[in-house]
């Protein structure tokens, strides 16, 4: 219920003070920008909506000193009715109570109206943090906004909290977790990876948003940021991304139904796998927007791999049933 875009896009909204990180966040997840280049970045300037080849959407908002987004005369209605989650992006090595102060008063604000969209509280830049002092800072933004929450009575509001920084896999990992919340067939990708990875001695599967490396599922069996890092990884060395931000495919074919018919042509759809380490990684393109990669350990060698392209076929016909019109999106005209 929360995936409301219209393209049937989960959107994300990104927002925060002024310098807490939001064009370095956008830049280094979508737009495959090394961390250290952030600092030479324009700071956010008002609203920016992007338009990329994901699976999910995002706008990236500042708090322009003039634009009260609460404003009667501002077009909330517009904005918040489609968005799923709204990412609060908080300056963690930064003086943070005025950045709490109008946190707390969105969340109450979207509580009024729009109860339904999930607050992810980013406490950014972590990094350059003790772990001591990261751990009471992490603390304390919780305990602050969760008084403000529960002395009005939304103690129940959907709000989370992740530590996260640009300089590592954290990002990812939260915009993962953020996003797993506003796909409502999480639980059959879920079912339907365990199967795989049962079927084929798979240690870990996941499907990835290939622009963004965000993973939109993985099977059920316990995460390890190593296996994340090195399927992400993986997706640099086989694909080459700037590929994917020209795929002309929706536009090419012009009538989208041939598309939802067939999916990716399985010519055109990039199957590999390769031993890496004591590893063997497989990775398969399952639409234009995703692509699922395994990880196998030494006891799955090569010879196996006609078992696993048959169960992957199978794994991304059923995908095409759960996620009928990721298949069908046209490349999108940017927005305004
Ligand atoms: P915006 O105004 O919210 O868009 O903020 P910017 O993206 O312009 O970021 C402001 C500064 O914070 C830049 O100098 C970035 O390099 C820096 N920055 C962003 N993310 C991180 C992070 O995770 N860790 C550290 N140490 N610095 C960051």
């Amino acid at each position: 219920p929360n995936s409301k875009a219209g393209d049937g896009k989960p959107r994300l909204l990104l927002m925060g003070q002024r310098r807490s990180g939001k064009s370095s966040i956008s830049s280094v997840v979508f737009h495959k920008l090394p961390p250290s280049e952030t600092l030479y970045l324009e700071t956010t300037t008002r609203i920016k909506k992007e338009s990329m080849h994901s699976f999910m959407d995002f706008q990236v908002w500042d708090f322009p000193g003039h634009l009260d987004y609460f404003d009667p005369a501002f077009d909330v209605d517009n904005i918040f009715e489609e968005i799923g989650a709204l990412i609060w992006v908080i300056d963690a090595q930064d003086e943070y109570l005025e950045a709490i102060m109008r946190l707390n008063t969105t969340i109450l604000n979207l509580q009024h109206s729009y109860p339904n969209i999930n607050v992810e509280v980013f406490v950014h830049k972590v990094d350059g943090l003790s772990e001591d002092y990261k751990g009471d800072t992490f603390r304390d933004i919780i305990q602050r906004v969760q008084d403000e929450l529960s002395d009005h009575g939304y103690e129940n509001a959907p709000v989370s909290f992740y530590q996260t920084s640009i300089y590592d896999h954290s990002i990812f990992e939260a915009f993962s977790k953020v996003i797993q919340k506003l796909i409502p067939q999480l639980p059959t990708l879920e079912a339907l990876l365990n199967s795989l990875c049962s079927t084929c001695h798979i240690e870990k599967a996941y499907l990835f948003d290939i622009m963004s490396k965000i993973y939109i599922a993985t099977d059920t069996s316990p995460t390890d940021i190593g296996s994340y890092e090195i399927c992400s990884d993986y997706i640099d060395v086989v694909i080459d991304v700037s590929e994917i931000y020209g795929w002309p495919r929706g536009e090419q074919n012009g009538d989208d139904e041939s598309l939802t018919e067939t999916g990716n042509n399985d010519a055109e759809s990039l199957i590999t796998m390769e031993r890496k380490g004591n590893n063997y990684l497989y990775l398969r393109e399952i639409n234009k927007y995703l692509a699922l990669i395994c990880l196998m350990g030494d006891d799955s060698p090569a010879e196996k791999k006609a078992v696993i392209d048959y169960n992957v076929g199978v794994f991304q016909a059923a995908l095409k049933q759960v996620f009928p019109r990721a298949e069908r999106d046209a490349v999108e005209a940017p927005a305004a």
